[in-house]
C-alpha cells in the first residue's frame, strides 16, 4: 500500500530549520512520489521505485539550486538515522499506524543489506 509522500523536508528538520509538510516530486521527471510499506519510494509518472534509504531530499530551503521539493536518487546514501527522520516526518502527517510499522520494518531490512 502506497501513500503520497507528504512530509516536511528531512534535511531541514535535521538542521533545525522551520519546515512545513509538502508533497514531494521526482527530480528526474517531476512526477508525484509515493511511499510504500515495502520501504520503497515510487514515482507515479515514470514508475521508478527507489529504496527510501537510497533517497536524498532537496528543497529550495536547504538547496538554493533546487527549484522545487524533490527527491533524488543517491545510491551511496545508506543512513538509517536519516531514513528514520524521514519516517518520523511521515508519521507527523497522520499516515496509518499499522502502515507506518510495516514501513519502518521494511526500511530497517534495507539498512541491514
Ligand atoms: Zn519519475
Ligand atoms: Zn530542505
Amino acid at each position: 500500500m502506497y501513500y503520497q509522500l507528504y512530509m516536511p523536508c528531512p534535511n531541514c528538520m535535521q538542521d533545525g530549520r522551520p519546515t512545513t509538510p509538502v508533497y514531494w516530486h521526482h527530480e528526474a521527471c517531476g512526477g508525484n512520489m509515493y511511499l510504500g510499506d515495502n520501504g520503497m519510494a515510487y514515482c507515479e509518472k515514470c514508475g521508478e521505485t527507489i529504496p527510501l534509504v537510497n533517497c536524498e531530499f532537496s528543497c529550495p530551503e536547504c538547496n538554493p539550486k533546487s527549484s522545487m521539493d524533490c527527491l533524488v536518487k543517491r545510491s551511496e546514501l545508506k543512513c538509517i538515522a536519516k531514513a528514520m527522520t524521514v519516517v518520523g516526518a511521515v508519521a507527523t502527517t497522520g499516515a496509518g499506524l499499522k502502515w507506518l510499522n510495516r514501513t519502518v520494518n521494511a526500511i530497517g531490512l534495507q539498512c541491514e543489506e
